[in-house]
């Protein structure tokens, strides 16, 4: 099987999650047929069209991995793949199907004009009354698609099965505006058929365009390409997704730390899913058991909550050393500066215990920021928490001279000195080790406390639960 395939992408945003998730299907189905995917800008909207946005979507695709054979940059047999390119050519297609007889010009504001001269003549006003608006519009009216008045429009949909248009749901659509502009019913069958696009995989909310673009394509001689309409995306409260439901671009999610392969995942299972309840695998996996009659019709939900927890799974899945290189740049931004020589060393010791429990790398930087700084700042509400029952001060006392007592300060024995603390104290652990938590971390929330205070060293140790005991003199 020939496969053809194409996202088209419109440069006014950031690329959207819906958007990626279209790519990424169309990516798949290629890959796995050995086909060819195509990504081409439908820029027809030049005043909302911006460079920076086109930047966003290619690199946010590349980001995916998501290469294309085709298209904008890459190049191919079909010219620069940027519709705002081919205006020309839209031009022609529109009027040999004026030509033909499937499409028309509608010069309905020529008609009009005449008719309110008219009737400014007859009420006895200025001419201009009513016409001043309509005068430009007058001499070239818009070209039209005839849609026939009597044929139900049918065609199979891979995702959605048989799928009926009756005829008076389709009126006859504007194919070339009066200033020479296509709409995107025109620009986007054209480069279609013009392409040799075999499948048209895209969001469902496409799905009442697509018997305009079968109408279009026939008009022009060609078979219409097969359609595959993706489900819906929802949010988690069962809505169409959209702002309200948080930040919808991929930059977002790239910018907050997620994964590659973690994204590309999660997107893969929104309408899709390889068999068996699997939910984690990889791409090739993925390229392998992909196809678009597997494709679910009922709507996807897009939940910011599963995506973490898939993330934190691909987290724990890495080589200790990979989570730590990816880790860095998030360290740094935590720092202001890249982490020197003894910085990345500390980074080093704890890292295993932050792999554990991080599900997004943007929260790397706070749950080591303890290790960072000569003056802990105590978060007031873990103050308030812990600090203030009773028997704190002698906690921290007793906690302070048996570790000021120890000879190795690693983590058997730092648990030694700190049970043996809980022990002389008839405490448990809970009342015991949250008040040394907070004095040293200065948090409830932190790594493994033995582990923690090891890597933080005896000297620092000491002063912080010290100073934390000085508040209550
Ligand atoms: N530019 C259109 C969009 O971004 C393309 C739709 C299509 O795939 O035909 O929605």
């Amino acid at each position: 099987m020939t496969v053809r395939v194409r996202i088209a992408p419109s440069p006014t945003g950031f690329l959207h999650v819906g958007t990626a998730r279209s790519a990424l299907f169309n990516w798949l189905f290629a890959r796995h047929h050995g086909g060819t995917f195509i990504v081409r800008i439908d820029d027809t909207d030049t005043e909302r069209s911006e460079a920076r946005f086109e930047e966003d979507i290619l690199g946010s695709l590349r980001w995916l991995g998501l290469d294309w054979d085709e298209g904008v940059e890459v190049g191919g047999p079909h010219g620069t793949y940027r519709q705002s390119d081919r205006f020309e050519r839209y031009r022609q297609v529109a009027q040999s199907l004026v030509e033909s007889g499937a499409a028309y010009y509608d010069d309905r504001p020529a008609e009009l004009l005449e008719e309110l001269r008219t009737k400014a003549q007859k009420e006895g006003r200025h001419p201009g009354f009513y016409i001043r608006r309509l005068e430009e519009e007058a001499d070239s009216g818009v070209i039209r698609m005839a849609v026939p008045a009597d044929e139900a429009i049918e065609f199979h949909d891979v995702v959605r099965d048989d799928m009926r248009f009756e005829a008076d749901s389709v009126d006859d659509f504007v194919i070339l505006r009066s200033d020479g502009t296509p709409t995107y019913h025109l620009a986007s069958t054209v480069d279609d058929v013009d392409y040799g696009i075999t499948h048209v995989v895209r969001g469902e909310d496409l799905l009442s365009s697509t018997p305009k673009h079968i109408l279009l394509a026939r008009a022009m001689g060609a078979d219409p390409a097969v359609y595959a309409h993706l489900p819906l995306l929802f949010g988690p409260d069962g809505k169409k997704l959209s702002k309200r439901h948080g930040d919808t671009s991929l930059r977002h999610y790239i910018d907050a730390g997620y994964l590659r392969d973690a994204i590309f995942n999660a997107l893969a299972l929104l309408g899709w899913s390889p068999g068996e309840d699997r939910t984690i695998f990889t791409v090739d996996e993925a390229i392998g058991a992909f196809d678009l009659d597997k494709v679910s019709k009922n709507p996807a939900i897009f939940d910011e909550d599963k995506l973490q927890w898939m993330n934190g799974e691909y987290l724990r899945a890495m080589p200790p050393a990979v989570f730590i290189e990816q880790a860095m740049p998030f360290l740094a931004a935590g720092l202001g500066h890249p982490p020197d020589e003894g910085q990345r060393a500390t980074f080093e010791r704890i890292a295993p215990l932050v792999q554990e429990r991080t599900k997004v790398l943007t929260e790397v930087p706070s749950q080591v920021a303890f290790l960072y700084t000569d003056d802990l700042a105590i978060e007031e509400e873990s103050w308030e928490k812990v600090m203030t029952a009773d028997g704190v001060g002698a906690v921290l006392d007793v906690a302070a001279e048996k570790l000021d007592a120890l000879e190795a300060f690693d983590h058997e024995s730092v648990e030694q000195a700190l049970r043996s603390m809980l022990e002389q104290l008839q405490i448990g652990a809970r009342k015991g080790l949250q008040p040394v938590r907070v004095a040293v971390t200065g948090s409830t929330v932190s790594p493994p406390l033995f582990e923690s205070i090891a890597v933080l060293g005896p000297d620092r140790t000491l002063e912080r639960i010290r100073s934390a005991r000085r508040r209550f003199d």
